[in-house]
């Protein structure tokens, strides 16, 4: 990193205020659903309903880990929590984005403080 001191330290300072916004972001107390809700079409099983001939009908899953068993497990949303799951879905999606960005604002700081530090290193003789 071959930026002057000034630019390293207005870096930092532009940092600090994007992981402001991502904090407060992800402090929020709204409800998450921690796995990924999705739709898909499955069939009934009934042999005389048109989801035989057709695709299937519409379903709301519910992917998540098992905390006790440590496995991957399955749940469908019922149709009246549906709406409710999908965006709890929606804020576990960006609650994982705002993470991902955290780390990288984290990486982004520590290499501006290493580069700060090497200006400040004695080169001894
Ligand atoms: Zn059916």
């Amino acid at each position: 990193m071959n930026l002057s001191r000034t630019k390293l330290l207005a870096k930092l300072n532009g940092l600090h205020k994007d992981r402001r916004r991502l904090l407060r972001r992800l402090k929020k107390e709204d409800e998450l659903a921690i796995g990924t809700v999705s739709v898909v079409n499955r069939k009934c099983g009934s042999p005389n309903c048109h989801c035989v001939e057709s695709g299937g009908h519409p379903q709301t899953l519910f992917l998540f880990n098992d905390q006790d068993q440590g496995r991957r497990r399955c749940k469908l949303v019922r149709r009246a929590d549906e709406s409710w799951m999908l965006k709890a879905g929606d804020r576990y999606r960006k609650f994982r984005k705002d993470m991902k960005q955290l780390r990288a604002i984290d990486l982004e700081e520590k290499q501006i403080l290493m580069a700060l530090a090497e200006r400040r290193a004695i080169h001894y003789k």
